[in-house]
């Protein structure tokens, strides 16, 4: 089957010109185009905004009035097609400017012969397709993932509600029975009521990492000092229990989600006081900028993670073996790792096994 014929739409008020790229499009050997042509500026937005062609060619003079207002004019009334901008001069601004109304090339009149103008409008049109192809996929996925947050969210109402009535009958099995039947089924209790809260601490959990994709709060320029206290004044019971000592160092601004740069700091500031050695944790925190970047490092004096369980930590539900004893559900760096590249930032650890940890993460100043 020979390949579909290319709808062009061709806005220019000068009939020579016309006549010229009509030529230009005749002589290309292999595609064949059907040209519609207008002579104004109004006609070429009437015809842009039904979207019948596949490629419009605009001149950049059109009457008082220009071929890139035109295209932004158009592409205001829903004009999805590519466009490329015909001028009689060679101008860097004229360049610059097509390009920032949408434009896919622009070609300067006299000097374009049939191979160009021919290349010109298959990228253009290959180039249109692609943009389109990626606009549906993330369209797709972001409606994905609105469902997976909504089934999440019912998932966990859903759980939650029956787990309420297990964990009831639980509490009332060991204020009525605790001592009166033997140790084993005191035992038994105490394990069902763990299994009961863990559940709890899961959908908890999950629920915040589904969460996360929705969460569309304004950036704003946060105080990453002023947020990692915060996390500290949250922590502050673990904090005395522990007997910690945690240093917030003075550090810059970023542009960023608020309430998700706090959690970041909470999940790894919680981390460094759980996971902690036979002394005290001491922890600090600090951040350097360079380049436009932010780097914030959250350094703890704990057991350290062995360079194979290094990357895997970030992922779901993974725990390093050993540290079963430690509460928790394996979610909380993958919490992290999610915020932070959802900032266009990168998050990892520096650990020197049985001297400590250093969680990093980057963020852009904004
Ligand atoms: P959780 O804390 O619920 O176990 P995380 O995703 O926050 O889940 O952490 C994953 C694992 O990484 C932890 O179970 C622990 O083994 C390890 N880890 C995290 N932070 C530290 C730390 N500061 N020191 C040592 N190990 C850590």
């Amino acid at each position: 089957m020979p390949p579909a014929p290319i709808r062009v739409l061709l806005v220019d008020d000068d009939e020579d010109d016309h006549i010229l790229t009509r030529g230009l499009l005749s002589s290309v050997h292999g595609a064949r185009y059907l040209v519609d042509q207008v002579g104004t500026w109004d006609e070429g937005l009437e015809r842009m905004a039904k979207g019948e062609h596949d490629i419009y060619l605009l001149d950049y003079r059109l009457g008082p009035r220009s071929g890139i207002e035109l295209l932004t004019e158009a592409r205001a009334r829903g004009c999805r097609g590519p466009a490329i901008i015909l001028t009689g001069l060679a101008d860097r601004d004229l360049d610059m400017e097509a390009m920032t109304a949408g434009a896919s090339d622009y070609l300067v009149k006299g000097r374009t012969d049939a191979m160009l103008l021919e290349r010109s409008i298959r990228y253009a049109i290959e180039r249109a397709r692609t943009l389109q192809a990626l606009e549906r996929q993330s369209a797709e996925l972001a409606r994905s993932n609105a469902e997976l947050e909504q089934f999440a969210s019912i998932v966990s109402h859903d759980l939650r509600s029956p787990l309420q009535v297990i964990s009831g009958y639980v509490e009332l099995l060991q204020l009525r029975y605790r001592g009166r039947l033997d140790d084993r089924a005191d035992e038994i209790i105490d394990k069902a009521l763990k299994g009961v809260e863990r559940l709890d601490a899961l959908i908890t959990d999950l629920l915040a990492f589904a969460r996360l994709e929705a969460e569309s709060r304004p950036r704003v320029p946060v105080d990453l000092a002023a947020a990692c206290e915060v996390a500290v004044a949250d922590l502050r019971p673990l904090i005395d229990q522990t007997g910690a000592v945690v240093t917030c160092e003075p550090m810059p601004t970023v542009v960023a989600n608020e309430v998700q740069i706090g959690q970041v700091f909470r999940n790894l500031i919680g981390n460094a006081l759980k996971f902690r050695g036979s002394e005290s944790p001491r922890v600090q925190v600090g951040a350097v900028e360079a380049n436009g970047v932010v780097t914030v490092r959250v350094s703890d004096n704990g057991p350290g993670i062995l360079p194979r369980h290094q990357e895997r930590i970030f992922k779901m539900f993974q725990r390093v073996p050993g540290m079963e004893g430690v509460p928790g559900t394996g979610i909380g760096l993958a919490i992290c790792k999610k915020i932070v590249e959802r900032h266009d930032g990168q998050i990892w650890v520096e650990s020197d096994p049985g001297r400590g940890s250093t969680f990093a993460f980057q963020l852009p100043k904004g």
